[in-house]
């Protein structure tokens, strides 16, 4: 596998934000340093209530651009309404902000587009798995519909990998580079570079 040019890894300086108890043995260093094994460029806290929903986002996703809308049980209608959505996310108080960061050789670089965005789904399903050990409740986010599969199995049967299936923040609503800014993390690293970014609330 190529590996994509990548900026270096480091944990984001943040000065707005302080975790809560958690409600897992887990805590936010320990979930930060699983992060930064994973293979993700930029990590930091990410403050559950900073999270605003939009009603936007969710209508973006109709428009189906990107061909999941309909398509795939984390994308909606399958995922549920924004209201079950955020119903859900506010269950948790603490949580970081995951970014796989790359280096394009120009705007039409589309070839590194890819492989930064398969490096992040990469990372992600490592973080997946690994999570599971240590913190038992958990809602993972990454970006774009879930790509387990080469082709989801909605609507005909249930999901092959309920453990494994990876809704996207837009998909809850959230403006990603919103959410960043909020917390006080960088979502953009300079000309030539191209960043994918996911969630975990705990
Ligand atoms: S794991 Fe497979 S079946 Fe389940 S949501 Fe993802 S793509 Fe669809």
């Amino acid at each position: 596998m190529v590996i994509p040019k990548t900026l270096p890894v480091r944990r984001c300086s943040q000065k707005k934000w302080s975790p809560k108890p958690a409600k897992t043995v887990a805590n936010i260093d320990s979930i930060t340093a699983l992060a930064l094994g994973c293979g993700f460029s930029h990590v930091g806290g990410l403050d559950a209530a900073v999270i605003k929903v939009r009603e936007e986002v969710r209508g973006a996703c109709a428009a189906n651009k990107c061909k999941a809308y309909g398509a795939n049980w984390t994308c909606p209608p399958a995922c549920g309404s924004l209201a079950e959505c955020e119903a859900r996310l506010r269950q948790y108080k603490n949580g970081i902000i995951m970014q796989t960061s790359g280096i394009l050789e120009d705007s039409l670089d589309y070839e590194a587009m890819e492989r930064i965005g398969l490096t992040h789904g990469e990372n992600l399903r490592s973080f997946n798995k690994q999570l599971r050990e240590i913190c038992p409740d958990f809602l993972l986010l990454g970006a774009g519909g879930c790509k387990r599969c080469d082709k989801c199995s909605y609507p005909d049967a249930p999901c092959r990998f309920p453990t494994e299936m990876l809704s996207s923040m837009e998909a809850y609503g959230m403006v990603v580079s919103d959410v960043c800014r909020d917390s006080g993390i960088p979502y953009y690293y300079g000309s030539g570079t191209l960043t994918y970014v996911g969630c975990v609330l705990f």
